[in-house]
């Protein structure tokens, strides 16, 4: 069977306060957050049948919502137990879960203050790839033409769907070059992120990453940072020039759907998976896996 959620027609979403079968989960065509974006969304994993810092993912769909000037009508306890029954309703025990609200179609305008406000949650199979062998390849990346947009130009810390149009634009663009991803840099021309996850570099085992101030501030990349102090390890954030990265010996990806993935190749650079991405991915493994 295929694990698309797409090519999944049984199972049930979470709807505006109750569970429906997905058939019956549909959107009208006039709705602000298709025409106008006004959408903001999550990306989560179960595992075990737990949902990892789910109330840190509830808490910062919350606070996308604000940043795009619209209030969903729940708090983090309500879409908690929400998500927990999307999961529990579908059989799964590790799953993807996505969340997503949106504006309603009252006001087919660009301003719509007055518009009902809609919320979602999916969920569906995204079998996590913690085979560290396979892993320790690490995958290839490209370099994106377009740039983590000036934070005076876009509500840049929001998990919002319209910031993600230039991400797909780009991983498209690699994935016809035939790499896995592409690597993003920030508005002044310093490495950002990915187009769905962080970026972290280890030289002389010290970690480095950049400064999440014009980028998603990954639930991943939080837990990685503590994960690498609590084993000692130094981390560097900081504003990282791309000419720096032929200096790097690790490179790897962190994020709810990318976990910890190596990267071997970035554009002109190379990187050799080694022992502080394997120390990090198996930490990363037990603390998901509730040790
Ligand atoms: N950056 C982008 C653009 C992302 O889509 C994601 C995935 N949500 C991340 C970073 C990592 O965030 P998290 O660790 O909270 O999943």
């Amino acid at each position: 069977m295929s694990t698309h959620p797409e090519d999944r027609e049984e199972g049930f979403i979470w709807l505006d306060g109750s569970l429906r079968p997905r058939s019956d989960a549909s959107l009208p065509v006039l709705s602000h957050g298709l025409h106008y974006a006004s959408t903001v969304f999550e990306g989560e994993r179960a595992y075990r049948g737990a949902i990892f810092r789910s109330t840190e993912h509830s808490e910062r769909l919350l606070r996308s919502a604000r940043l795009l000037d619209f209030e969903i009508p729940y708090d983090a306890a309500a879409l908690d137990a929400a998500k927990r029954a999307v999961v529990s309703a579908n059989g799964f025990k590790s799953c993807y879960i996505r969340p997503i609200a949106w504006r309603g179609g009252e006001t087919m305008a660009v301003a719509a203050r007055q518009s009902s406000i809609h919320v979602a949650i999916a969920a569906w199979d995204w079998p996590s790839m913690f085979d560290v062998s396979e892993k320790m390849k690490g995958v290839r990346l490209d370099i994106a033409e377009y740039r983590r947009p000036d934070p005076r130009t876009a509500p840049c810390h929001a998990k919002a769907s319209g910031l993600y149009m230039i991400c797909t634009i780009s991983k498209h663009a690699a994935e016809r070059k035939g790499y896995a991803d592409a690597m993003m840099l920030d508005w002044r021309g310093f490495v950002a992120e990915c187009t769905g996850a962080n970026i972290m570099f280890a030289r002389d085992g010290v970690l480095h990453t950049p400064i999440a101030d014009c980028f998603l501030d990954g639930i991943t990349r939080r837990a990685i940072i503590d994960l690498a102090r609590r084993r000692g390890i130094e981390v560097a954030e900081r504003h990282i020039p791309p000419e720096e990265l032929s200096g790097f010996d690790e490179c790897f990806l962190c994020g709810t759907g990318a976990e910890v993935t190596p990267v071997s190749e970035i554009g002109p650079y190379r990187f050799m998976p080694g022992q502080v991405s394997r120390l990090l991915m198996e930490d990363y493994a037990r603390l998901v896996n509730g040790g």
